[in-house]
This record gives structure tokens, C-alpha cells and sequence, in this order.
């Protein structure tokens, strides 16, 4: 397996070098919105500490970022009033995985609707700004 490169675009958001619509974040987490929406509320979730995937992640890691990611599905739910959650994770490009800093989709979904293809549309900035402070002020909460 290759090894972390620490220039992949979610390691660049969690040194703050570009943007995101921050959700959640611990000593250990990190959770911000999907740009590219597959359902509306697509957030991941992520460790502060490098790891590309759940192939090399420290356990304990990988354990904080499920508990945030249960947090946030039920948050999810009532915010933006879902009928259920799709969670996916995603291991090396054979896995479909496109960005290497290991990540968790949190996906709200109501009944009967698919969800868009994956990276298929930049969501607004407004929408996802609002979306991101629903979400942060549930959790806060
Ligand atoms: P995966 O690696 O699990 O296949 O998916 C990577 C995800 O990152 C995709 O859902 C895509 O929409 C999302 N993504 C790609 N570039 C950016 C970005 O610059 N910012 C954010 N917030 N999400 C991104």
C-alpha cells in the first residue's frame, strides 16, 4: 500500500490550508460537509491524525471517528429530517476511494430517493454554509 501524502486535499483542510463547513470537531475528529453532495447533509468524518485508510488507521483512531459518526447520524435525522442514514467508507482506489486521509460519509436520506452519483455536483456555498450551522448547533446541543 502506498504510504499517507500528507499534500492530499483533506490533510490540507485539517492544517486549515483551504476551506470547509465545519461540522464537529475533538481532540481526535474532525467533521466537515461533502462539496459534492450525494444526498443534502453529506458530511465526513474524519481523524486529526494521518492515516490513508481503515487499512492503516490507529484502532483507537478509528473508534473516535465512529463515535462521532453515530453522533452525527442521529443529529442528522432531526436536522435534516431523514428517514434514514447511509454510512460508507472507502479503501484504497480498488475500494473506490479517491481522497487518501481516511474518511467516514455520513449520508441523510429520505425514503424513495436516490442518492446523486458520487462527485457529481458542487453544492451552493450558501446551502452548505446553512446546512453546516444546523448541523454544528444540533451537535453543540
Ligand atoms: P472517497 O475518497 O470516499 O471516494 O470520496 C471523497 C469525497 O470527497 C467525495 O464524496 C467528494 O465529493 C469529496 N470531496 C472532494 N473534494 C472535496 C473538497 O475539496 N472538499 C470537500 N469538503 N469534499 C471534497
Amino acid at each position: 500500500m502506498p504510504s499517507y501524502d500528507p499534500q492530499n486535499i483533506f490533510a490540507k483542510i485539517l492544517r486549515d490550508e483551504l476551506p470547509c463547513y465545519k461540522v464537529y470537531e475533538d481532540d481526535k475528529v474532525f467533521a466537515f460537509l461533502d462539496i459534492m453532495p450525494r444526498a443534502p447533509g453529506h458530511t465526513l468524518v474524519l481523524p486529526k491524525s494521518p492515516a490513508r485508510n481503515v487499512l492503516d488507521v490507529d484502532p483507537d483512531d478509528l473508534a473516535a471517528v465512529s463515535k462521532v459518526a453515530q453522533k452525527i447520524a442521529k443529529a442528522a435525522m432531526t436536522v435534516f429530517n431523514a428517514d434514514g442514514i447511509t454510512v460508507q467508507q472507502f479503501n484504497e482506489g480498488a475500494g473506490g476511494q479517491v481522497v487518501f486521509h481516511l474518511h467516514v460519509h455520513v449520508i441523510p436520506r429520505k425514503a424513495g430517493v436516490a442518492m446523486k452519483p458520487a462527485a457529481s455536483e458542487k453544492e451552493k456555498p450558501e446551502v452548505l454554509a446553512g446546512h453546516a450551522a444546523k448541523l454544528a448547533a444540533a451537535l453543540k446541543g
